[in-house]
């Protein structure tokens, strides 16, 4: 992050006496960590804070254990004209789904992000893609603020650096670093992986029967390397959480051959919701953006129409001649 940055988004953050923090649509650990520790941070100087996303109108289950204090709110409840916004973790405005529109009626806009693609809609921003998760970014501010951690903050920081670095598969000595200081002041890794992965409901695992017995490998898909993808209907949705449908495509990805997993999610009839992962030498964040979404190289979504087999086409289609990520050296990546 630019130090000048950090100042300035340091020096509105002092001042704020009410602050409006947003997650992305769809919230992650990192999305929803970032909003709550940050909030919480804040909260600890005296200032009114509150933290909402949208959609889904709900917080997902599994992760209700980042907030104990309640600071969530929905999205309704938040004020047409916020004082100040700070979005976190979205690339875009669109990124804010129902809250979109806060951007254009807030006094001041902070983006805290680390998209590559990030669009700098704010008046603010501290924006660095070589950040492995915006929690990292939090974590900045909140030193900068000079706001001590507590076992609240870390927690909610912890749940997204462990996410994102896919577990720590993506994760440098930076990253251990950070999060041996987040264990320090009080995240537990046993009880928030519990809480966060190893939490499915037994329904998971006949969705899961169905989804990954149709999964298909085509062996030299992407420029002679694998794909692995497979389609959840509406149908192999009833039942199941979205939670549940999210875990498909980190399984495809776990295959040796996989070098680009695909599951496409039916939403709505007709309309699908696609996840893209790659292992190292494929940027799907361009086969994303062809596709009309986004995300960063080794982990990208989109949403389109159309029927199950034409949108894999589509995406097959890309990946015939696959956009090469230049430093094949290990890197920092992050997911979501
Ligand atoms: P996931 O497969 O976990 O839903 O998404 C992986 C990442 O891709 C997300 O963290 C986000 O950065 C990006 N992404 C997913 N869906 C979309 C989308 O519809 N539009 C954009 N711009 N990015 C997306
Ligand atoms: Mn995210
Ligand atoms: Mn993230």
């Amino acid at each position: 992050v630019l130090t000048a940055d950090l100042h300035a988004a340091a020096d509105l953050l002092r001042t704020a006496a009410d602050v409006t923090l947003l997650g992305h649509v769809n919230p992650d650990a990192d999305a929803l960590g970032s909003a709550l520790a940050l909030g919480l941070a804040l909260r600890k100087r005296g200032a009114t804070v509150r933290v909402s996303f949208g959609p889904p109108a709900e917080v997902p289950d599994s992760l209700r254990c980042l907030d104990p204090a309640g600071l969530v709110v929905p999205a309704a409840d938040v004020p047409a004209a916020p004082e100040l916004l700070v979005a976190l973790d979205a690339g875009s405005a669109a990124r804010l789904g129902w809250l979109a529109d806060r951007v254009g009626t807030s006094g001041q806009v902070l983006v805290v992000d680390h998209h590559a693609s990030n669009t700098r809609y704010g008046t603010h921003h501290v924006v660095d893609d070589t950040a492995e998760a915006t929690a990292v970014l939090v974590l900045a501010l909140i030193d900068e603020l000079g706001i001590p951690l507590d076992p609240d903050i870390a927690r909610c920081l912890y749940a997204g650096l462990m996410t994102d670095t896919g577990s720590f598969r993506r994760a440098t000595s930076a990253t251990h670093r950070t999060a041996a200081r987040l264990v320090e002041a009080g995240a537990e890794p046993a009880v928030l992986a519990r809480e966060l992965m190893d939490a499915h409901p037994f329904a998971w695992l006949p969705m899961l029967a169905r989804v990954l017995g149709r999964a298909e490998l085509e062996q030299a898909a992407v420029g002679g390397r694998g794909l692995v993808h497979t389609a959840v209907t509406m149908a192999d949705m009833t039942g199941v959480r979205l939670e549940e449908v999210e875990s498909v495509v980190d399984i495809l990805r776990a295959t040796s051959e996989a070098e680009v997993a695909l599951v496409i999610k039916e939403m709505a009839p007709g309309e699908w919701s696609g996840s893209l992962r790659a292992k190292s030498a494929v940027d799907v964040r361009v086969v994303a953006a062809g596709m009309g979404g986004g995300g960063h190289r080794l982990a990208a979504g989109f949403t389109t129409t159309g029927t199950a087999e034409d949108v894999v086409n589509r995406v097959r289609e890309m990946l015939r001649q696959p956009p090469v990520i230049a430093s094949q050296a290990p890197r920092t990546r992050s997911r979501s």
